[in-house]
């Protein structure tokens, strides 16, 4: 049974694949060079459909986060977060540390994690 998560189209699923093996990457445009995260299949800067896959910034900074009680994949309770990366924009992801030991500003590392029912995801957590 396919357990990743609902593809939207083939972007998503070369991004989750790529997570699988460790590579934490998104589309850059071939014609205009912007880089989007999400990753696109057509550019939303000059609708070109030519992309590279590119690295993402393996470190950034924490700008929100919260804890749900109630999780669907991940154990409960489950933390989350939006993670600034430098060029990027914010992503929203897991936080691997507890609640009560996070701060606004502080930095993060990008790590891959499976959850439960065996989907590799992307998460950070507080660099030492
Ligand atoms: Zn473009």
């Amino acid at each position: 049974m396919d357990t990743r998560p609902y593809m939207q189209d083939r972007a998503a699923e070369e991004f989750f694949s790529r997570l699988e093996r460790g590579s934490f990457q998104t589309t850059r445009c071939l014609a205009c060079g912007e880089t989007h995260y999400p990753p696109r299949i057509v550019c939303p800067a000059c609708l070109g459909e030519d992309m590279e896959w590119v690295d993402l910034p393996r470190e950034g900074t924490l700008v929100a986060f919260t804890q749900q009680s109630d999780a669907i994949r991940c154990r409960r309770p489950d933390v989350l977060g939006l993670v600034e990366l430098e060029g990027i924009g914010n992503v929203i992801t897991r936080i691997d540390a507890p609640f009560e030991e996070l701060r606004i500003g502080i930095q993060v590392a990008f790590a891959t994690w499976t959850s439960p029912d065996g989907v590799a995801l992307h998460q950070f957590r507080p660099l030492e």
